[in-house]
């Protein structure tokens, strides 16, 4: 590899290969593509057939306004210059080390697809969730089509303060006439309209002024059509620094939060057929059950200043047993290790300095190498901060294009890319390919008034991208 001359000009357009189509990656495409002066290629990998990450195998279903921000990535793939080669997996299909001699800079913004566990007994029984996986069944995504969830049980404990943890306690409570005008998956609508769940607890290891939660998606769960929302009011009893920490300028989202919590712990039940119970300053210490999950040991908690002026949770003597048939845990998210890639496993992310991946060892960038989106920051924020972040990633790549910083690579024709895919991958699929995808999934919805049909199956997509 020798350093560049100057790329980003029509003879010589700056080649850069973003891996991951989520929202971290179709932003970076964006930005790259519309940077000024300047002629970019971009290349984007995903490693399914299907592009745009967790909005479509996160987001929840019935969210579907928040979905339809896949129209500003769809404008990005139209734009000259953007390639997408779905289907193709960066560290399997392909190597790190053969992306980095067909490309200037390579991006990854491949998220955070698995989970943080408890660590406590129990947590393997049968009927003891990552949250991810329910999540991702529930959307479709292939890797998750054969799990098998029983949902016959009377209450589901789910643990976790923040936003998925309110998307899995509505989901579990959506009634059937909802649910069927979602694109919830197929295979998960009948199992979750006739569960047998009456109440959903959510669990929180610190109190009401420490959650997660953003205010719109806590004053949904107030607004189920078949479950009322609990709160103990002596949970609600702030203790001083709490009480405190929430009164700043900056503090609106908590501070909304503990009045949007104040109001439900006071609210008498309107006798609908569920409940949604919100649960603080308690931690799981064990799961029983006898062959699977029924119970769940939860241990109280008090708040005490750490060192860095957070309030942090202090398990106290008081325990209490909860019966429950199911456990969904949603404590947070980890990054899977690429190889040939530096990898924190610590934080469960790339290391970086602002975008620039860091040399573990020596911990000075890697000539072209990059990071954006929750790979690159850890599982925070909303699609809207993968903006941001990838401007900052595309600044740092222009920059140091700038500076002659860029390696060349040894095959800089966009042909010799696709020709190995071709040869690795042969059923690879094209922006095009997806459209025709989008389209089948689209017209299979469309006479049920549902937004679309999702195919569960990596072999049927194939074959509707196919019959293109
Ligand atoms: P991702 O969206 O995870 O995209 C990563 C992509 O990389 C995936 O397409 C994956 O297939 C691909 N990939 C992984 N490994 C490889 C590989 N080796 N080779 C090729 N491709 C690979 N935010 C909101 O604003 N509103 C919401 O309602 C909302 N709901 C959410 C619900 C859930 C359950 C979750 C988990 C998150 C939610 N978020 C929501 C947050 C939002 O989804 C994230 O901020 C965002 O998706 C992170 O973007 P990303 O591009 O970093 O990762």
């Amino acid at each position: 590899m020798t350093m560049a001359s100057h790329p980003g000009t029509p003879e010589d357009p700056l080649r850069v290969a973003v891996v991951g189509s989520g929202p971290a990656g179709f932003y970076c495409a964006g930005h790259l593509l519309t940077a000024k002066d300047l002629t970019v290629e971009v290349d984007l990998f995903d490693r399914l057939p299907t592009p745009f990450g967790l909005v479509r195998a996160g987001v929840a279903p019935d969210h579907p306004k928040i979905k339809s921000v896949t129209r500003v990535y769809e404008k990005t793939a139209a734009r000259p210059g953007f390639r997408f080669f779905g289907n193709v997996e960066v560290g399997g299909d392909i190597a790190h080390a053969e992306l980095k001699s067909h490309y200037h800079a390579v991006i990854y913004a491949v998220g955070a697809e698995t989970d943080r566990s408890l660590g406590i007994d129990g947590e393997d029984l049968p009927g003891s969730w990552a949250a991810t996986q329910f999540v991702a069944w529930y959307n479709a995504h292939p890797d998750y089509r054969d799990l098998e969830f029983d949902l016959s049980c009377k209450r589901a404990v789910v643990i976790g303060n923040g936003n998925v943890a309110m998307d899995v306690a509505r989901m579990l409570l959506l009634p059937r006439e909802e649910l069927e005008l979602t694109d919830t998956a197929d295979h998960a609508i009948d199992p979750m309209a006739d569960s047998g769940i009456e109440e959903v607890v959510i669990v929180g290891r610190r109190g009401p002024a420490q959650a997660a939660f953003t205010n719109p998606e806590l004053r949904e769960l107030g607004e189920l059509a078949d479950a009322d929302v609990f709160v103990d009011p002596a949970e609600m009893d702030l203790d001083e620094h709490s009480a405190h920490s929430i009164e700043g300028e900056g503090e609106i989202t908590p501070r909304r939060n503990v009045e949007i919590l104040t109001e439900y712990s006071r609210r008498m039940p309107s006798g609908k057929r569920r409940r949604v119970v919100l649960r603080f300053l308690r931690t799981p210490v064990a799961i029983h059950g006898n062959g699977r999950v029924e119970a769940i040991e939860l241990v109280r908690n008090e708040l005490r200043h750490g060192g860095d002026g957070s309030l942090r949770a202090h398990a106290t003597d008081a325990h209490e047993t909860l019966e429950a048939g199911l456990v969904f845990r949603s404590i947070g998210y980890r990054g899977v290790p690429i190889e040939g890639v530096p990898f924190d496993e610590w934080k469960g992310a790339i290391p970086n300095d602002e975008g620039r991946i860091l040399d573990p060892h020596e911990q000075h960038a890697i000539a072209g190498e990059y990071v954006v989106g929750w790979i690159k920051r850890g599982p925070s924020g909303v699609i809207g901060t993968n903006k941001r972040d990838a401007q900052e990633t595309v600044d740092h790549v222009l920059e140091d294009l700038a500076e002659g910083r860029l390696p060349e690579p040894e095959h800089a024709d966009p042909g010799a890319i696709e020709a190995l895919i071709a040869e690795r991958k042969p059923d690879y699929v094209s922006f095009a390919d997806w459209q025709a995808i989008d389209a089948a999934e689209v017209a299979a919805g469309e006479p049920l008034g549902r937004p679309r049909v999702k195919f569960t199956r990596v072999q049927e997509m194939l074959e509707a991208a196919r019959r293109r």
